[in-house]
């Protein structure tokens, strides 16, 4: 998938427009469930209806098993974006959903990197181009509620897939299958369960799987802005003391933006007008894309970290947030979720025997480790590096980047690590 969809403006939906889809989509919804009885058993039930969940749902339905997934619709639109890397994207092109999203993302042709902390030893920015690599573009930059509205509606049309639009209050796991009690009445087995429900996952707590939680004296600020200067596809990370502040590329001079500062700061920014909160932006952002307006929703995120010690229990997998939360750095979390699907799919296999078998867990969770475990290592040293303020560190970072511009087959082979296709 080198050559990506050219943008199609004719295409794009309006605010105003998608806002009026996504609620028609919720009523056909109620609707379609008010006629649909729940299942008693299937061979695999996804629990949370994020990303990650309906993807899966996807994916274990097209491989032919019968699938339920349990979760409400996602929320309404919050302006929040993700950049999804070339891997994922071929993931979304399996699942037939890609074609829905392509007018409407936006590509991601070169990678910025800014050493803004003001240290004493600084690198030289260091930009890595989809040209070197033999592509268009990394990958493609997406409102996350687009992202979902898709999936869901492809999830409605799936033969072999329910939707049960009700949160899962109880987990239990047992020899035979698990089974899921529903806050609307009602229980639901399945020989495999898979906890896709976020952080708070019931199916990690019911198999038991250590959770290590951490959290960084960090909130990401998070808006979609409008600048009077074109962003020619690329993102830039300014790497700042109190950690990355990014801006992405959108669509029609807009970008959106991921500022990683400390608390108090986030409140202070946070308690800004639209118009002052522009100025500051477009002052971090060193007006390298001209003057700057808020366009959309701003929100605010408390960073924190999650890793678990297996990624499978006693009929049971997690996958996405679920199994691994780390902060919004190279744009890896979701990356990571998706290639949790692509894993399970194949472990699981096309349909036939038991797909909560143990050794079909046992394969899904050799293929997970290495991969979740560096990502979640890498991002977490990058961020610990930019708020240490030691000058060793800062010269380890500093080296490591200048390696990183001098050395092209160690820059290419970051660049494939980075989408994904190495892993
Ligand atoms: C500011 C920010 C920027 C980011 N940018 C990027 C990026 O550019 N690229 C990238 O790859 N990643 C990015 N990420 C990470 C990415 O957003 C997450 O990895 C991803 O959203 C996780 O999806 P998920 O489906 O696993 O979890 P969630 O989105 O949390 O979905 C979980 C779902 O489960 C449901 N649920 C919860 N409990 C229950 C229950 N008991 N029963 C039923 N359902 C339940 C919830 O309602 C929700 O719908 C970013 C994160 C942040 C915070």
């Amino acid at each position: 998938m080198a050559a990506r969809d050219k943008v199609d403006d004719t295409h794009e939906p309006t605010a105003a427009a998608a806002r009026g889809a996504f609620e028609a989509h919720e009523v056909e919804m109620a609707d379609k469930q008010a006629h649909t009885p729940l299942p008693e058993q299937v061979d695999i039930a996804v629990i949370g209806g994020g990303a990650v969940g309906l993807a899966a749902a996807i994916a274990l339905s097209r491989q032919g098993w019968d699938v339920a997934l349990v979760g409400p619709p996602a929320g309404r639109r919050d302006g929040r974006t993700v950049a999804l890397m070339e891997g994922s994207l071929r993931i979304l092109d399996d699942l037939g959903v890609w074609s829905a999203l392509a007018p409407i993302a936006s590509p991601l042709a070169t990678l910025t990197i800014i050493d803004d902390t003001g240290g004493l030893f600084r690198a030289p920015p260091v930009s890595f181009h989809a040209g070197e690599l033999g592509l268009d573009a990394f990958g493609q930059n997406i409102e996350v509620a687009s992202l979902t509205e898709a999936l869901s509606d492809a999830a409605d049309r799936r033969p072999g897939l329910t939707r049960v639009d009700a949160l899962a209050t109880r987990v239990s796991l047992g020899a035979d299958g698990g089974e899921v009690t529903l806050a609307t009445g009602g229980t639901l087995r399945a020989s495999l369960l898979v906890g896709a429900e976020g952080r708070e996952s019931l199916v990690r707590d019911a198999a038991g799987i250590d959770a290590r939680r951490w959290s960084y004296p960090q909130t990401a600020l998070t808006a979609i802005l409008a600048h009077d200067r074109p962003h020619h596809d690329a993102s830039t990370e300014f790497h700042t003391r109190q950690g990355p502040f990014t801006l992405v590329p959108m669509q029609e001079n807009r970008s959106s933006l991921v500022w990683l500062v400390e608390p108090a700061r986030a409140e202070q920014l946070a308690a800004l007008d639209d118009e002052d909160f522009a100025a500051v932006v477009e002052r971090q952002a060193q007006s390298m894309l001209g003057r700057m307006r808020v366009d959309g929703p701003r929100g605010a995120v408390p960073m924190s970290g999650l890793s678990v010690s297996r990624f499978t229990g006693e009929r049971c997998a997690v996958i996405g947030e679920a199994a691994h939360v780390f902060p919004p750095i190279g744009a890896q979390g979701l990356n990571l979720g998706f290639r949790d699907v692509a894993a399970l799919a194949k472990a699981t296999g096309p349909v036939g025997s038991d797909p909560g078998a143990a050794a079909r867990l046992a394969s899904f969770d050799r293929a997970r480790r290495l991969d979740v475990a560096t990502r979640t290592a890498a991002v977490d040293a990058l961020n610990r590096s930019l708020l240490a303020g030691f000058l060793p560190v800062d010269m380890a970072r500093g080296l490591g980047l200048m390696a990183l511009l001098a050395i092209g087959p160690l820059r290419r082979f970051a660049m494939r690590q980075g989408l994904g296709l190495n892993a």
